[in-house]
């Protein structure tokens, strides 16, 4: 598809730019541009797709988005390569995850190659915004919304496809540190709810118990199955392994109620690699606690595009709390970390055919 390109009358300073490039934090600083592209069944589908400005949208007040909430959203990132090139880490899967959210809220696909065009006219507008931080990238969230005015219950007939950009430093301010996590009364994803789409009402409902958690003094909240409140899920926003100390790694399995994270599958890939036995196959909370406190379970890792893969030291409830090893991070983690970020920089070859180069 053809973009349409609109000048920025008033990009940011470059001098201001720069500054903020050296502290972007993390979800808080944008570049200049975004990306739209409209569709309308009547239209027969996706049209005028454009890369200017980012600015406020004009939507009408009974959108239906704003009542019933057909959102979903994808979050990859761009990486500056060690020979000073840009690429994307799969986005093909992020095209591909986009459309399964897609099928779930009743809303359209996107054409895969017209999610890839539109990621890449945005990275190559804002080439300038890649944080100068070590670990930073430019974060991209893809995201689409239903723009039809109506009231009634049904999947709106016009929707919105946009593309923002942030860049990003480090997610967790303790950076690859270990981290707190709460187990929450809460839960994420009931049996055919929509825990495995990536859609903003899972996370509208997530942000109780994360608040709890925060409250405590912890990072990150840990959500437990709905049915039985007994099986390991994830967190709000990251998969979970756990790493035993006979070379076996297990990770809940996908089952409708667990966001299928393209990290967690290349760390099952990776993980295998590296000669380790990967299991996908559910870990209730007890054996966990139990594994940890006999020594059995060496690591856990929680895992996700914004925090990379971050070691997990410690777990509280209101049963109590137990550490993962010592405490800190653990070894099979922070190497597993190195090797991802070293493919995602262009460090470390790409024998998968994960890396995207923009050009
Ligand atoms: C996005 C997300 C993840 C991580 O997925 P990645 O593709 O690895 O970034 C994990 N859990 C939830 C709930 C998510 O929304």
């Amino acid at each position: 598809m053809k973009f349409e390109r609109i000048p920025h009358s008033a990009p940011m300073p470059t001098a201001e730019r720069d500054a903020a490039l050296a502290n972007p934090g993390f979800g808080t600083l944008f570049s200049d541009h975004m990306v739209t592209i409209d569709y309308d069944e009547a239209k027969g589908g996706w049209y005028s797709a454009k890369i200017g400005p980012r600015e406020p949208l004009m939507l009408d007040p009974a959108a239906s988005v704003l009542h019933y909430a057909q959102e979903i959203f994808e979050g990859l990132k761009a990486y500056k390569q060690v020979d000073g090139s840009i690429a994307f880490f799969r986005p093909e899967a992020n095209a591909r995850r986009l459309n399964a959210s897609a099928d779930r809220l009743a809303m359209p696909h996107l054409p895969e190659e017209l999610f890839i065009q539109s990621v890449k006219e945005l990275v190559r507008t804002d080439k300038d915004w890649f944080p100068t931080v070590e670990g930073g990238a430019l974060y991209l969230r893809p995201f689409m919304i239903a723009t039809e005015p109506f009231l009634g219950v049904r999947p709106a007939k016009q929707y919105k496809f946009l593309v923002i950009a942030s860049p990003a430093g480090n997610y967790f301010k303790s950076g690859a540190k270990a981290v707190s996590i709460w187990i929450s009364d809460y839960t994420r994803a009931a049996p055919g709810g929509t825990g495995e789409a990536k859609c903003g009402g899972n996370y509208a409902a997530s942000l109780v118990p994360t608040g709890q958690a925060f409250a405590m003094g912890h990072d990150q909240v840990l959500f437990l199955d709905a049915a039985e409140h007994k099986w390991v899920e994830e967190l709000g926003g990251m998969n979970l392994f756990f790493v035993f100390d006979d070379g076996r790694v297990i990770t809940p399995p996908l089952g409708g109620t667990i966001l299928p994270g393209i990290t967690r599958n290349s760390l099952i890939t990776l993980l295998r690699e590296q000669g380790l036995e990967v299991s996908e196959e559910k870990y209730s909370i007890d054996q966990w606690r139990e594994d940890a406190r006999s020594g059995r379970l060496i690591e856990t890792m929680a895992c996700g595009t914004a925090a990379v893969v971050t070691p997990v030291g410690k777990v509280s409830g209101p049963a109590g709390e137990f550490e993962i090893g010592s405490g800190g991070p653990g070894q099979l983690t922070m190497k597993i970390r190195e090797k991802l970020v070293g493919i995602q920089k262009g460090a470390v070859e790409d024998t998968h055919g994960w890396v995207m180069k923009l050009d």
